[in-house]
C-alpha cells in the first residue's frame, strides 16, 4: 500500500524520436539530480512519489525539460490541464488581470469574480444556482460535508448529521476530507474517526462485482444506518484511483433515495467535471443533477481553482463572513478559470474526450487481450481510463510493483503518466485536445512497456 519512489539513478535508455516524443539522455537526466536532490532536502518524503521528469515548458499534449527531451503527456498534471497545458489563451487572461495590478482582492466585490461565479452557474443546470469559489478540491468536500451536515442539523436536530461516503474514494487529504476517503490506511493517523461517517462498497464491477443499489442498502443496515441519521451522501462521479464508474440505475436508485429521505447527494467533480469524461459534467451519464458539486482541477487548466456549486437553500445556509476564504476567486486564477472554460465550452471538448475515448479504449482492450492475466480490468470512459494490473494468472490480487514498473517504462519512453499512491492501476488522462494519432501511438508504447515488463 505504502507509496513507491523513483530511484535517483540515471539508467541509459534507447533513443526516442517520433512526431510526439524525444528521448535523448540518460533517464532520470543527469544534469536534473541537483534539482531533484534539492526537492528531497527540503520537501516532505511524501512529495516524491511522480516520476523523476523535471518539467521546464508544457504544451498542448506535451511536457518538456530543459535537455532536449519531449513527453507525450498523459497525466495532464493531475487531471488539470483539460484545455491542453500552457494554452495561449489562458496565458494571455493571466497577463491581462496581472498588468491592471489587481492580484488579489480577498472577499471584496471584483467584477472578475463576478463573472466567474455567473459563468459556473450558467454553465451548470438550473437547480445548481450558486457558486462558492476556493482553491483545492479539498475544501470544496470540507466544505460540502459542512453543508451537509448543517443542512441535516438544522431541519431535524443532531440525529441527522451522518455522512455516507465510499470504500476506496478519494476526497482529499484534509481532516474531513479523509474521513469521507474510503482507504483505511490514509485514516490511521486521526484514530478517534467521527462515528457518523460510514463507508459503502462502490459499484465498479471489477472489484465489487454486486452493481445493485440493494448493496448499498444492506451495507448501511449492516453498520446499523438508518436513513433519518443521513444527512448527506458524498461520491466521485467516477472513483478516481480506478476510473470506474457505477452503472447509471444505481446512481438513479441513489438518489431517488437521497431525494425520499430529504439527503443532500454531493458530487465530487474533481476530476470528472469540465470535459474530462465526455460530458461537460460527469454526472451527465447517470441522467441525475446531485444537490451540491465539488469541481476544481479542470476548472482553470491550470491555476488552483474550485467550486462547490449547489442549491441556493443549502448554499445560504452561513451568514455573512461566516463561509469565507482568503483567496476565493482570487483575480488571476479566476481570469484563468473563464479562459479555460470559455476554450472548453468553444471547442465542446467534451466531444473531443468522448470520440477519441472510444479510440483509446479499443487500443486498452487491445492491450488486455494480449496480456490477459496482467491487465485485469480496463475502466474508464471519455479520457480518463485505468489499466488495473494484477498478479499473473490471479485475477483480482493487485499487482502494485507491476504497474510501476510499466509506468516507469513508459516514462523512459516518452510517454508521461502521474503515480497513483497506493492503486494497482495504471491511469491514464491525457489532455483533451489531443489527437487520435496521438492516443494510438501511446497505446502502442504501453502495450511495449507492458511486453518488455513481462519479460
Ligand atoms: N476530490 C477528488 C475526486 C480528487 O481527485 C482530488 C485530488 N486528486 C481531490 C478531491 C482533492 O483535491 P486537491 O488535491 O486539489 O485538494
Amino acid at each position: 500500500m505504502a507509496g513507491k519512489t523513483y530511484v535517483m539513478r540515471p539508467r541509459k535508455v534507447p533513443q526516442v524520436r517520433t512526431k510526439h516524443r524525444r528521448i535523448v539522455t540518460p533517464i532520470p537526466v543527469p544534469e536534473s539530480i541537483r534539482i531533484l536532490k534539492t526537492l528531497r532536502k527540503y520537501e516532505p518524503v511524501s512529495m516524491s512519489g511522480q516520476p523523476l521528469v523535471v518539467w521546464d515548458r508544457a504544451e498542448g499534449c506535451y511536457v518538456y525539460d530543459r535537455w532536449g527531451n519531449k513527453w507525450l503527456d498523459w497525466s495532464s498534471g493531475v487531471l488539470v490541464t483539460n484545455a491542453g497545458h500552457g494554452r495561449k489563451e489562458i496565458v494571455d487572461a493571466v497577463c491581462r488581470q496581472a498588468r491592471k495590478r489587481l492580484l488579489h482582492n480577498y472577499c471584496f466585490p471584483s467584477e472578475i469574480r463576478s463573472e466567474l461565479a455567473r459563468r459556473l452557474v450558467g454553465i451548470t443546470p438550473p437547480k445548481l444556482n450558486k457558486a462558492f469559489i476556493l482553491t483545492t478540491g479539498s475544501e470544496t468536500t470540507e466544505c460540502a460535508v459542512k453543508l451537509m451536515r448543517t443542512y441535516g442539523l438544522r431541519k431535524q436536530g443532531k440525529k441527522k448529521i451522518g455522512i455516507v461516503s465510499y470504500e476506496r474514494g478519494f476526497h482529499g487529504r484534509t481532516l474531513g476530507a479523509q474521513q469521507i476517503g474510503g482507504t483505511p490506511e490514509l485514516k490511521e493517523w486521526i484514530v478517534k474517526l467521527d462515528p457518523a461517517i460510514w463507508q459503502v462498497p462502490f459499484p465498479d464491477g471489477y472489484w465489487v462485482e454486486d452493481t445493485s443499489f440493494d448493496l448499498f442498502l444492506s451495507s448501511l443496515k449492516k453498520q446499523g444506518v438508518t436513513p433519518d441519521r443521513v444527512a448527506g451522501v458524498i461520491l466521485e462521479t467516477y472513483q478516481g484511483g480506478g476510473a470506474s464508474f457505477a452503472p447509471k440505475k444505481y446512481m438513479q436508485d441513489l438518489a431517488h433515495w437521497c431525494r425520499r429521505h430529504d439527503i443532500v447527494l454531493t458530487l465530487d467533480e474533481v476530476q470528472a467535471a469540465f470535459g474530462r469524461t465526455g460530458r461537460l459534467f460527469g454526472f451527465e451519464h447517470y441522467g441525475i443533477v446531485p444537490d451540491l458539486m465539488c469541481c476544481g482541477k479542470g476548472i482553470s487548466s491550470s491555476l488552483p481553482v474550485s467550486a462547490v456549486i449547489g442549491r441556493r437553500d443549502l448554499m445560504d445556509q452561513y451568514p455573512p463572513g461566516s463561509m469565507t476564504s482568503t483567496h476565493t476567486g482570487n483575480p488571476i486564477c479566476a481570469a484563468a478559470a473563464l479562459a479555460s472554460i470559455d476554450i472548453i465550452m468553444r471547442e465542446r471538448l467534451w466531444r473531443n474526450a468522448e470520440r477519441l475515448g472510444q479510440v483509446m479504449e479499443n487500443g486498452l482492450r487491445r492491450i488486455q487481450a494480449k496480456f490477459p492475466d496482467r491487465v485485469g480490468s480496463v475502466q474508464g470512459r471519455g479520457l480518463v481510463y485505468a489499466l488495473h494490473m494484477v498478479k499473473p494468472g490471479r485475477p483480482k490480487q493487485p499487482d502494485y510493483d507491476f504497474a510501476f514498473d510499466v509506468v516507469k517504462r513508459c516514462i523512459e519512453k516518452g510517454l508521461l503518466f502521474f503515480t497513483p499512491v497506493g492503486a494497482c492501476s495504471i491511469k491514464i488522462s491525457p489532455p483533451l485536445v489531443i489527437t487520435r494519432e496521438q492516443v494510438e501511438e501511446g497505446c502502442q508504447v504501453i502495450e511495449e512497456a507492458i511486453g518488455e515488463a513481462e519479460g
